[in-house]
């Protein structure tokens, strides 16, 4: 854990540097990322603002490298993580990121304690007292042989965040993680996080929530895939 190990308190742990992704159908192209550049700290917990297809989760992805952009660089600690074979940013991912998308991160054939024990076979880390801490953390524990498919929304969300932080990931990209939930399901999801970062974990929450950019230690707002100052 080369990254981990020489991660000084508020050293860059993840830098997304002048980001451009481009989409095309038929004739269409879609700009969803114009020159975005983004550092994470250790501890730091950033808000991305932004309306509806300013390039918001393209920027979560870019950053976690499940896409790859199509112009500028991620770094994760001294690692690119662009323009890699998709294996190799996978093996980075589990062992660094955890993750939380709109479109879900669970197995739906696991149940929500098993898809967090296969976050951490994945990094190559074990630690079943760490699944127990987050269960409750998250309120979830009554829930955790249930299958993906028999919670509801506000459950699902909590269980994904489950999965994301199992492994203890140095960096935490989140889409919408309150989308979901009641104000009081979301302050005990925001006292996680701050707990998380106090360890020294840096967290990216997209987010629409007064509540979440209120907690963050900086909020930057997307407009058309840029960042505006
Ligand atoms: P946000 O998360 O802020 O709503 P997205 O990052 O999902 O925005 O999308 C940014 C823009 O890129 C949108 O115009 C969207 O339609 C487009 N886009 C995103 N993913 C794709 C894709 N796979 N193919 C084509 N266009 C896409
Ligand atoms: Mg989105």
């Amino acid at each position: 854990m080369a990254v981990k190990e020489h991660m000084p308190e508020g050293e860059q742990i993840l830098r997304a540097v002048e980001l451009y992704r481009f989409y095309h159908a038929d004739d269409e192209e879609t700009i969803a990322l114009r020159g975005v550049s983004l550092s994470l700290r250790a501890g730091e917990m950033v808000a991305v603002l932004g309306p509806s297809a300013s390039g918001k989760s393209t920027l979560l992805a870019c950053m976690a490298g499940i896409d790859d952009p199509d112009g500028g660089t991620v770094y994760i600690g001294n690692h690119r993580v662009s323009r890699r074979p998709e294996a190799e940013r996978a093996a980075l991912r589990a062992r660094y990121i955890g993750m939380l998308f709109q479109a879900g991160n669970l197995f739906e054939v696991l149940d929500v304690r098993q898809n967090a024990e296969l976050t951490q076979r994945l990094s190559g880390a074990a630690d079943a007292e760490h699944i127990d801490h987050l269960l409750d953390s998250l309120g979830i524990r009554h829930r955790a042989r249930a299958l993906p498919s028999a919670l509801s929304g506000g459950e699902l969300v909590r269980a994904g965040l489950l999965a994301a932080l199992a492994a203890k990931p140095l960096v935490v990209l989140a889409d919408e993680p309150t989308g979901e939930v009641d104000s009081e399901t979301e302050q005990r999801i925001l006292d996680l996080f701050e707990e998380q970062c106090d360890r020294g974990v840096a967290m990216v929450l997209v987010t629409h929530s007064r509540a979440v950019a209120t907690r963050a230690s900086r909020v930057v707002q997307l407009v058309e895939g840029r960042l505006a100052a």
